[in-house]
């Protein structure tokens, strides 16, 4: 499953065009990342896993930079 176009787009809107990451990364120690999405590849990532019944809606689309989407490999989710 995936979101749809409509559904990234309107979370990118929603964060601001920024990465709304407040994980532990290390490029953004402690505060959100704000990456500026509008400059640099992003990714739409799921909050809850489509694995653990994530669905594709809108309140589980996260707007991540890629840095920060790697990361959710390392802190799983
Ligand atoms: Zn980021
Ligand atoms: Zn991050």
């Amino acid at each position: 499953m995936a979101f749809s176009d409509e559904t990234k787009q309107t979370a990118l809107r929603s964060a601001g065009y920024q990465c709304e990451c407040t994980r532990k990364c290390s490029h953004h120690p402690g505060r959100r990342c704000n990456a500026d999405l509008t400059r640099t590849a992003w990714h739409a990532h799921h909050r809850t896993a489509v694995a653990a019944g994530g669905s594709d809606a809108l309140s589980n689309c996260e707007a991540l930079c890629v840095r920060c989407h790697q990361n959710t490999r390392t802190f799983g989710r």
